[in-house]
């Protein structure tokens, strides 16, 4: 999708009629491109040739079963960070042995399920969850394999609430206390830590923070070596950007992310795992949606979408841009649109004083850039069930999420006719 931003050449994606589509599946739906997916995959593999490295696509930004069964079919593990995740991940085809742990809330039960599917690494983030791991571990039978999340204070220089891997964030222990951990490695007889892992954050766009925190890590491996630890795994995470302006946004090449990956770990002799998540999969989705009106405004003119904030969050939580395309021929004047939901919150925008062909009800409209943290972060808010999904492959369609029905949406409610006492 390159030109002209907000006018598509063609209405289809992945050879398939964008309008025939939305005759067949009701808008709002995501639609996301099998061979987009593929590609960007494929190219990180092919930079990864030669080294002993797994891809572990993180399974948040979009975790449809149909998307997590395409990775398996690439050969990507994934990096999950919920019981819930490693379900989906099991019922995909991904085997355990692909599988790392994130996340500084894991439980108990968590833990056991993890080790039930033999999942291949936790990455632990805190002397408390080590503590924790050795002991369902012990109770389990089993040594269970770790790595600490190291967090290398690195500024990532991307929006607040998606940066990591500075002192203040939650996530991961810092190099002092990483360091004791493997010096009183025999605290923990149940648990192997020979692992290391950084995540600084996502939509990342310059090398340079990835580069630092891949040297602090080199570093410590190195130190941790000469002590006599064997590292048998270093993690550097996912966090690579992507264009969310067409033209605009550069996202990092393959090759140069990749090559910063074999000159600062250059001589580590263990498994390398990345965690891409938004990399592989924003750009491969869109959420396909309908103009319900054109409000004329006191002071601007709205274009409200059957969409909303509660499909797609990234614009309300993140202030996210989003590049939009009108489907329709052309030939109509151009118009700026304050592009907003149905929902009851300001925050239902999409975009702001957004310049677009004139729109009249029923056009179809792409949100693009929409096939990370899309769907995947969706809600019910304002009682709208939740979307459907659609994996496009060269000119053909399926369905893989089918839109939640009303009855499904409150399936779990109930009249307070039975009352107990806890
Ligand atoms: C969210 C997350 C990722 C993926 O981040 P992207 O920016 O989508 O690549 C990778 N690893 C961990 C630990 C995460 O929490």
């Amino acid at each position: 999708m390159t030109g002209n931003p907000t006018c598509m050449p063609s209405a289809s994606l992945d050879g398939v009629d964008l309008h025939a589509l939305s005759a067949c599946v009701p808008t709002p739906f995501y639609a996301y491109s099998a061979d987009a997916i593929r590609r960007r995959v494929e190219g990180l593999q092919r930079a990864l040739a030669g080294l002993d490295a797994q891809l572990c696509f993180a399974v948040k930004a979009n975790p449809n079963i149909g998307v997590l069964h395409l990775m398996a079919g690439l050969g990507v593990g994934a990096d999950i960070v919920s019981a819930g995740e490693l379900w989906r991940a099991r019922r995909a085809g991904i085997p355990g042995s692909s599988i790392v742990f994130s996340g500084v809330g894991k439980t108990a039960d968590e833990m056991a399920a993890a080790i039930d599917a033999g999942v291949w690494k936790f990455n632990v983030e805190s002397a408390d969850e080590l503590s924790l791991l050795q002991a369902v571990a012990r109770a389990c039978g089993v040594v269970a394999h770790a790595a600490v999340r190291v967090n290398p204070d690195v500024d990532a220089r991307t929006h607040a609430k998606i940066s990591t891997g500075k002192a203040e964030n939650k996530f991961g222990v810092d190099i002092d206390e990483a360091r004791r951990w493997f010096a009183d490695a025999a605290h923990w007889p149940d648990v192997r830590l020979d692992g290391l892992h950084a995540h600084i954050g996502s939509q990342i766009l310059e090398l340079a923070p990835f580069e630092q925190a891949m040297s602090r890590l080199a570093a410590f491996w190195r130190e941790l070596a000469a002590a006599g630890h064997r590292i048998a795994s270093i993690d550097v995470g996912g966090g690579l950007g992507v264009a969310y302006r067409a033209g605009m946004d550069r996202p990092i090449d393959p090759a140069d992310y990749v090559g910063a990956i074999r000159r600062q770990l250059h001589g580590f002799d263990g498994r390398i795992v990345l965690e891409p998540g938004r990399y592989l999969v924003a750009e491969a989705g869109v959420l396909v949606t309908r103009v319900v009106r054109v409000k004329a405004g006191r002071e601007r003119e709205f274009l409200v979408l059957d969409a909303a904030m509660n499909d797609l969050q990234r614009p309300a939580l993140y202030d996210a841009w989003h590049d939009i395309h009108v489907l329709h021929e052309g030939g109509r004047p151009r118009a700026r649109y304050d592009v907003v939901g149905p929902v009851c919150e300001t925050g239902d925008t999409f975009a702001r004083d957004r310049d677009l062909p004139r729109c009249e009800a029923g056009d179809l409209v792409l949100i693009a850039g929409a096939g990370a943290y899309g769907a995947s972060m969706s809600s019910n808010y304002n009682s709208r069930p939740l979307l459907a999904e659609v994996l496009l492959d060269e000119g053909r369609y399926a369905v893989v999420r089918r839109r939640q029905s009303l009855a499904q949406m409150a399936e779990n409610e109930h009249l307070p006719t039975a009352w107990s006492v806890a």
